[in-house]
């Protein structure tokens, strides 16, 4: 699985579209879609129109909560709108009624060829225990809003132990509908402005070379293709141990969503 992708929450099918093909053209693999953003038709028609074969992208979607008692025919749904014969990771978007019986159906779509990869998006301590006694295979990912003032350090040894990789949404501090949310907040942090000014990199890519280095693969969104370009422009210099520990400093489990 790619370390960086780029995500299109709260993008028009028309901008997600014109986002992927960008990223695409700028060396993303990753892409991160949902049924509930209403984007994955445009999203298929960006890989088609990228020519890159399908077997190097790495397609990410979600499963909807209204959806999970008919899991099984949504991913059918899915794999239409998407345009492609498999998804590479689909996710339970909540925890909600039925997913237990949802993650069962992924079982069943990854044995049939369907799917290649499952996992759960917004589940912590006591809903990730809930799923793994059910689960034949255990989840590749769970995707929670993860980012230098929410690290999850409590949730990523249990994690670890099975295999589980975090991916951060919000990655950057997230936005909200009215373009706000976190990010100015964390990139006019003194700690991270200061490690930015040091090598000559924005306070954007500092917080992603951290996720980076911490070991969660984070899936930035954006419309704008010098953003676009500059995150994953990241692949250049490293960290000190020193950087490492300061913005671990700045945790203080602040979620910047309501969800
Ligand atoms: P984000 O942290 O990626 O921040 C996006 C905001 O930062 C936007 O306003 C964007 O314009 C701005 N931005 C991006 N790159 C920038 C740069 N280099 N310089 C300055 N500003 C920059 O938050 P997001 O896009 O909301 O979340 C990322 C992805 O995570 C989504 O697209 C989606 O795929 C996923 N997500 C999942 C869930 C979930 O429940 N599973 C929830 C929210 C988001």
């Amino acid at each position: 699985m790619p370390i960086v992708g780029i995500g299109v929450f709260m993008l028009d099918n028309e901008k997600a579209e014109a986002s992927v093909l960008a990223a695409l053209k700028d060396g993303y693999r990753l892409i991160d879609t949902a049924h509930i953003y209403g984007n994955e038709a445009a999203v298929g028609r960006a890989i088609r129109k990228s020519g890159i074969p399908r077997d190097q992208i790495f397609l990410t979607t979600k499963l909807w909560t209204a959806d999970f008692p008919n899991a099984a025919a949504e991913i059918d749904v899915m794999l239409k709108r998407l345009d492609t014969d498999y998804i590479d990771l689909v996710l339970l978007h909540h925890p909600a009624p039925h997913d237990a019986e949802a993650y069962k159906a992924m079982e069943a779509a990854v044995a049939a060829g369907k799917i290649r990869s499952i996992g759960l998006s917004n589940y912590y301590e006591k809903e990730f225990a809930d799923i793994l006694r059910v689960a034949s295979i255990p989840p590749a990912v769970v995707q929670n809003e993860t980012h230098p003032y929410n690290q999850w350090r409590s949730l990523k040894p249990l994690f670890d132990r099975h295999g589980t990789v975090l991916e951060a949404w919000y990655p950057l501090g997230g936005r909200d509908r009215y373009g706000r949310g976190g990010t100015q907040t964390l990139f006019a942090d003194p700690v991270i402005a200061a490690i930015a000014r040091a090598h000559g990199k924005t306070p954007a890519q500092i917080i992603l070379r951290w996720h980076l280095q911490d070991g969660n693969v984070a899936i930035p969104g954006s419309s704008n293709p010098r953003h676009i370009r500059e995150n994953i422009d990241i692949f250049d210099f490293s960290l000190s141990d020193d950087e490492m520990a300061q913005i671990r400093a700045l945790d203080k489990q602040q979620r910047f969503s309501t969800f």
